[in-house]
């Protein structure tokens, strides 16, 4: 337990994004569901804030509070494969990092999110939506049982004939019925993938975007893909003369045979002239790294989140207009295709409802100095109500930012009425609200 009056307590209190600066009264790193249970019913008891802490990724730092107690998850990081089951258990603390060097040492994965420092408690539970979503759906689809601590204190099962109730809330209904101590994943077979980013000039931004709406919408499952606005990072494979420039990329991700693999992108490629990439032949966990030089832990956050259902020619142009206003290298724009498999789960069939839904954006805005902050957030917001107007009511409850509380029923159409009724059942008193957060 880390108090105030401890060394370490200063970074104990930190999430991923540093514009969070509140101050727990204590930050509890449990080794076990008993430790996280001891801590809950403390909080409880004493009438204290309890954050429930998985990676600390959560960008309106839901992993930390002001004056309560902290139930730390990040010790509890062991994954176990069961291969012949093809089914892994994770500890509710771990990395997709963490998961994915376990799993791909027996050639297996399942949908995670696309850098590896994020934890897969947030990620899975509000959804998850990574490379492999189009094949395998997404993360929370993925999810057959979890142990789960209720703000009782009460330790249980969540799976198909254990709490079902639960298992379903869990699945994309975010961090709201209790702590997950640990979480269990079907695994399907990803070893080696072929993909990497491809850089295009800015004056393509048009034809690439509207070319990866058509060659995505027939593409088989096993490609993912996404369109990025983002400033070219000092690479080698990017002319040296183009560092510190805006240009649309698109990331690629083919996890079919891999033989297959120059042909399934091929049709990206070609979408305009390449100004650099970095593409071809290596490990799932590999790509899963790329970009995590480009997060670190200290930048400031503030993201918008949409989800779409057709990527219009007016959406694009409100793309267009902004996203090569891109401010720094570390912020960008992502449309990720959530289609194909995430399509074949039925809207009431997990708490995630937007099945309908084609593409989930995020205005990723994350910067390192906070004298920025004015002009960063105007540019996320400016960007966020040029495509709102395109977009569907809800956005991905996990790329929102903490003044998104007013659009979480949105997020859950048909759906939220059934989390209520859940959440009253399984937390009357909202001990675990700080989350983008169904109230009872
Ligand atoms: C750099 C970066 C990249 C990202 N990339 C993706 C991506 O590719 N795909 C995607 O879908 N999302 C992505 N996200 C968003 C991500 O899904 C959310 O930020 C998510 O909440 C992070 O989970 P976490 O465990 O790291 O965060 P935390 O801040 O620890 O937790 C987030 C929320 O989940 C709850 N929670 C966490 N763990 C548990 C648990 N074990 N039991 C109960 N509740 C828990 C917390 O209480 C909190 O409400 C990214 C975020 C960042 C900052």
């Amino acid at each position: 337990m880390i108090t105030p009056a401890d060394p370490g307590y200063d970074e104990a209190r930190r999430v991923h994004n540093a514009m969070i600066d509140l101050h727990p009264q204590a930050v509890v790193r449990c080794a076990n569901a008993g430790d996280v249970a001891a801590v809950v019913d403390f909080a409880r008891g004493a009438s204290l804030d309890v954050a429930v802490r998985g990676g600390g990724h959560s960008v309106p730092g839901f992993g930390t509070c002001e004056g309560g107690v902290v139930a730390d998850l990040s010790a509890m990081r062991g994954v176990r494969v069961d291969a012949e089951r093809s089914t892994a258990r994770a500890e509710g603390g771990a990395t997709w990092g963490d998961f994915n060097a376990a799993a791909h040492a027996y050639g297996l994965a399942t949908t995670g999110g696309i850098i590896s420092t994020t934890g897969i408690g947030g990620l899975t539970l509000g959804g998850g939506i990574g490379y492999l979503a189009r094949g395998l759906g997404l993360s929370c689809d993925n999810l057959i049982s979890a142990d789960v601590v209720l703000a009782s204190g009460e330790i249980v099962v969540a799976d198909e004939h254990h709490n079902p109730d639960l298992l379903w809330a869990l699945r994309g209904g975010g961090g709201n019925f209790g702590a997950v101590t640990s979480f269990e994943y079907r695994l399907s077979p990803v070893r080696e993938i072929y993909g990497g980013p491809i850089f295009f000039d800015l004056e393509h931004a048009g034809e690439v975007l509207r070319g990866f709406r058509e060659l995505i919408a027939d593409a088989p499952e096993q490609l993912g893909a996404f369109p990025a606005f983002q400033i070219a990072p000092p690479l080698p494979f990017i002319p040296e003369e183009r560092h510190g420039v805006p240009h649309i990329a698109v990331v690629t991700c083919w996890a079919g045979p891999l033989e297959d693999g120059p042909a399934a992108v091929a049709g990206l490629r070609d979408l305009a002239p390449v100004v650099g990439e970095h593409v071809g032949p290596m490990p799932y966990p590999a790509l899963n790294a790329a970009f995590d030089a480009l997060v670190p832990p200290g930048l400031q956050h503030y993201w918008k989140a949409n989800f779409v259902t057709e990527l219009t020619d007016e959406m694009i142009e409100a793309h267009l207009q902004h996203g090569p206003r891109v401010p720094v290298v570390n912020s960008t724009v992502h449309i990720y295709p959530i289609d194909g498999a995430c399509h074949r789960v039925g809207p009431d069939e997990t708490a995630f409802a937007y099945r309908d839904a084609n593409f989930a954006t995020v205005i990723a805005g994350m910067w390192p100095d906070p004298a920025d902050n004015e002009a960063n957030i105007a540019w996320v917001r400016d960007y966020y109500a040029a495509t709102a107007p395109h977009s569907a009511e809800g956005g991905y409850i996990n790329f929102m930012a903490s003044d998104d509380q007013g659009r979480v029923k949105a997020n859950y159409r048909q759906n939220y009425e059934r989390l209520r009724s859940i959440k009253r059942h399984y937390d009357p008193d909202n001990t675990f609200h700080l989350n983008q957060n169904i109230t009872p």
